[in-house]
């Protein structure tokens, strides 16, 4: 379901940061201390901060048993800042999950991978061209909306997770995907009602597709949310991106 209002004003985007690791993450800093990133997003002015730990397929990682320990610290704090506890959870594979489907309704915000390809539990394409990962990907976002699993989608369409590919690869995936596909899985993804992340590496890395994925996603009226992928207390603030954000999205 939906967890924060539809909006397209940037200056209002960079107020939530939707994707952050704790150090329940293997590849957070030590810095990132729960109860310290609350006190950092206070600092930089956010008005929403979900917390979303990875959660792949034979992790070793209990997602559930993290949550109820960060909310029972959640309890203890007292701000302003809303602050959601979730997940970055897998979609493997097409109508494939690494949690329980309890677990995911028990978070405060299941944000979902469909595309850690780097990972060896990662399901691949038969065709292993960037237009057959396009389309594997369409694949596993449209069964993910037959479902009500997903709240979020956590960097969508982000090649940035595809390290076999050079960098022309890695952009030809995000021309593979037609303006056509692209308007149909993000009207589907509202009508499953998730919202779409617009992860800021990504976002600011890969332009002429960003511009795409904005222009789309306003006309067919998507709920965008704004997530930096924090590992650091520092990548906490989005505001530096905001000019650079604004540029690309022509806003
Ligand atoms: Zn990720
Ligand atoms: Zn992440």
């Amino acid at each position: 379901m939906f967890l924060l209002e539809k909006t397209y004003d940037f200056d209002e985007l960079v107020r939530q940061n939707v994707h952050t690791h704790t150090v329940f993450s293997k590849c957070a800093k030590p810095e990132m201390v729960f109860e310290d990133m609350i006190a950092a997003a206070e600092a930089c002015g956010l008005e929403t901060l979900a917390i979303t730990d990875h959660s792949d397929l034979n992790d070793g990682i209990d997602t559930y048993a993290n949550f109820l320990i960060l909310k029972e610290r959640l309890a203890r704090i007292d701000t302003p800042v809303h602050v959601l506890i979730g997940a970055e959870l897998s979609a493997y594979g097409v109508g494939k999950y690494a949690e329980p489907y309890e677990v995911d309704k028990a978070l405060d915000f299941a944000s979902y991978s469909h595309i850690h390809y780097h990972l060896p539990s990662w399901e691949h394409p038969e065709d292993r061209s960037p237009r057959g990962y396009a389309e594997h990907e369409l694949q596993i976002l449209n069964a993910l909306f037959d479902t009500d699993r997903s709240d979020n989608i956590a960097h969508p369409f982000s090649p940035c997770k595809m390290p076999f590919f050079n960098e022309e690869e890695k952009t030809a995936t995000l021309a593979a995907i037609t303006d056509g596909e692209l308007g149909d899985i993000l009207a589907k993804g509202e009508r499953a009602q998730c919202s779409w992340e617009i992860h800021t590496p990504t976002f600011l890395c890969f332009p002429d597709f960003s511009k795409r994925f904005w222009r789309l996603g306003k006309e067919v009226g998507v709920h965008f949310t704004l997530g930096t992928d924090a590992h650091t207390l520092a990548a906490l603030d989005p505001r530096p991106y905001l000019q650079r954000l604004k540029e690309i999205a022509g806003t």
